[in-house]
Protein backbone atom coordinates (compact mmCIF):
# COMPACT_ATOMS: atom_id res chain seq x y z
CA UNK A 1 0.00 0.00 0.00
CA UNK A 2 1.61 3.02 -1.12
CA UNK A 3 0.79 5.01 2.44
CA UNK A 4 2.65 2.03 4.12
CA UNK A 5 5.29 2.68 2.11
CA UNK A 6 5.99 6.56 2.15
CA UNK A 7 5.40 5.92 5.56
CA UNK A 8 8.50 3.43 6.13
CA UNK A 9 10.39 5.91 3.95
CA UNK A 10 9.97 8.66 6.28
CA UNK A 11 10.68 6.67 9.52
CA UNK A 12 14.07 5.14 7.94
CA UNK A 13 14.88 8.73 6.96
CA UNK A 14 14.12 10.16 10.14
CA UNK A 15 16.16 6.85 11.93
CA UNK A 16 19.53 6.65 13.38
CA UNK A 17 22.17 4.90 11.00
CA UNK A 18 23.15 1.80 11.72
CA UNK A 19 25.57 1.12 8.81
CA UNK A 20 28.94 2.92 8.10
CA UNK A 21 28.95 5.43 4.60
CA UNK A 22 31.10 4.69 1.88
CA UNK A 23 34.73 5.65 3.27
CA UNK A 24 35.46 8.41 0.97
CA UNK A 25 33.05 11.11 -0.13
CA UNK A 26 33.47 10.09 -4.32
CA UNK A 27 33.48 6.77 -6.20
CA UNK A 28 37.14 6.87 -6.64
CA UNK A 29 38.52 5.01 -10.17
CA UNK A 30 40.47 3.49 -8.43
CA UNK A 31 40.47 2.49 -4.30
CA UNK A 32 43.76 1.21 -3.80
CA UNK A 33 45.25 4.84 -5.29
CA UNK A 34 42.67 6.38 -2.50
CA UNK A 35 43.88 3.86 -0.26
CA UNK A 36 47.32 5.46 -0.78
CA UNK A 37 46.08 9.19 -0.73
CA UNK A 38 44.07 8.13 2.66
CA UNK A 39 47.39 6.93 4.04
CA UNK A 40 48.86 10.62 3.26
CA UNK A 41 46.30 12.03 4.43
CA UNK A 42 45.76 14.14 0.89
CA UNK A 43 42.09 12.40 0.94
CA UNK A 44 39.75 12.47 4.54
CA UNK A 45 37.54 9.30 5.33
CA UNK A 46 33.80 9.33 6.59
CA UNK A 47 34.64 7.97 10.36
CA UNK A 48 32.66 5.21 10.94
CA UNK A 49 29.74 5.13 13.16
CA UNK A 50 29.85 4.25 16.84
CA UNK A 51 30.30 0.51 17.40
CA UNK A 52 27.02 -0.53 19.53
CA UNK A 53 27.57 -2.17 23.14
CA UNK A 54 28.67 -5.86 22.68
CA UNK A 55 29.82 -5.53 19.09
CA UNK A 56 31.42 -8.55 17.90
CA UNK A 57 34.54 -7.35 15.81
CA UNK A 58 37.66 -9.03 15.30
CA UNK A 59 39.06 -11.15 18.15
CA UNK A 60 42.36 -10.92 20.21
CA UNK A 61 44.08 -14.23 21.68
CA UNK A 62 45.95 -13.95 24.57
CA UNK A 63 48.44 -16.56 23.13
CA UNK A 64 50.45 -16.75 26.82
CA UNK A 65 47.37 -17.33 28.52
CA UNK A 66 45.96 -20.22 26.81
CA UNK A 67 46.76 -24.14 28.16
CA UNK A 68 45.95 -25.69 24.25
CA UNK A 69 43.06 -27.35 25.58
CA UNK A 70 41.29 -27.10 22.46
CA UNK A 71 37.80 -26.51 23.74
CA UNK A 72 37.44 -23.61 21.13
CA UNK A 73 38.52 -25.56 18.33
CA UNK A 74 35.55 -27.92 19.26
CA UNK A 75 32.40 -25.46 19.37
CA UNK A 76 33.88 -23.24 16.79
CA UNK A 77 31.69 -23.40 13.43
CA UNK A 78 33.41 -21.95 10.99
CA UNK A 79 36.90 -23.96 11.34
CA UNK A 80 38.67 -20.41 12.02
CA UNK A 81 40.59 -22.12 14.37
CA UNK A 82 43.48 -24.95 14.37
CA UNK A 83 45.58 -26.36 17.04
CA UNK A 84 49.59 -26.15 16.76
CA UNK A 85 50.70 -29.58 18.46
CA UNK A 86 54.18 -28.33 19.01
CA UNK A 87 53.36 -25.18 20.81
CA UNK A 88 50.29 -26.48 22.36
CA UNK A 89 48.31 -23.49 21.16
CA UNK A 90 45.72 -22.01 18.45
CA UNK A 91 46.29 -20.25 15.40
CA UNK A 92 42.90 -17.99 14.47
CA UNK A 93 41.98 -17.42 11.11
CA UNK A 94 40.33 -14.22 10.94
CA UNK A 95 38.84 -14.44 7.31
CA UNK A 96 36.65 -17.46 8.29
CA UNK A 97 35.39 -16.02 11.37
CA UNK A 98 32.04 -15.57 11.83
CA UNK A 99 32.53 -13.30 15.23
CA UNK A 100 30.01 -16.08 16.85
CA UNK A 101 31.81 -15.25 20.21
CA UNK A 102 31.38 -19.56 21.09
CA UNK A 103 35.54 -19.48 21.07
CA UNK A 104 35.27 -16.21 23.93
CA UNK A 105 32.49 -18.06 25.98
CA UNK A 106 33.68 -21.34 26.14
CA UNK A 107 37.57 -20.28 27.16
CA UNK A 108 38.62 -21.40 30.53
CA UNK A 109 41.24 -18.99 30.49
CA UNK A 110 39.29 -16.07 28.62
CA UNK A 111 42.02 -15.84 25.83
CA UNK A 112 39.88 -14.61 23.28
CA UNK A 113 37.78 -11.44 23.58
CA UNK A 114 35.64 -9.63 20.88
CA UNK A 115 37.41 -6.33 20.07
CA UNK A 116 35.32 -3.05 18.38
CA UNK A 117 37.53 -3.16 15.30
CA UNK A 118 35.56 -4.48 12.05
CA UNK A 119 38.00 -2.65 9.94
CA UNK A 120 39.56 -5.86 8.32
CA UNK A 121 39.53 -6.18 4.86
CA UNK A 122 42.36 -6.59 2.94
CA UNK A 123 44.08 -8.39 -0.15
CA UNK A 124 45.63 -11.03 1.57
CA UNK A 125 43.68 -13.23 3.64
CA UNK A 126 47.20 -15.34 4.88
CA UNK A 127 48.44 -11.75 6.08
CA UNK A 128 50.13 -11.47 9.82
CA UNK A 129 47.39 -9.23 10.31
CA UNK A 130 44.29 -12.04 9.68
CA UNK A 131 45.77 -14.27 10.97
CA UNK A 132 46.20 -14.76 15.08
CA UNK A 133 49.47 -16.20 16.31
CA UNK A 134 50.83 -17.40 12.65
S1 LIG B 1 34.15 -16.24 17.02
FE1 LIG B 1 33.04 -18.10 16.35
S2 LIG B 1 33.71 -18.42 14.24
FE2 LIG B 1 35.16 -16.98 15.17
S3 LIG B 1 36.84 -18.29 15.90
FE3 LIG B 1 35.41 -17.98 17.61
S4 LIG B 1 34.03 -19.74 17.52
FE4 LIG B 1 35.07 -19.61 15.53
S1 LIG C 1 39.73 -22.77 24.82
FE1 LIG C 1 41.12 -21.15 25.46
S2 LIG C 1 42.71 -22.19 26.64
FE2 LIG C 1 41.65 -23.75 25.46
S3 LIG C 1 42.87 -23.93 23.56
FE3 LIG C 1 41.22 -22.46 23.16
S4 LIG C 1 42.14 -20.48 23.59
FE4 LIG C 1 43.45 -22.02 24.54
Amino acid sequence: MPTTTVFTLIKQLLTKKATNPFPVKYTPDNMHAAASLIESGKLSINPPIKVPPNYRGKLTYDVEACIGCQLCLKVCPAEALAFKPDEKKVKHYVSRCTFCGQCANICPKDCFVLTDEFLIAGLDKYSDDLILNP
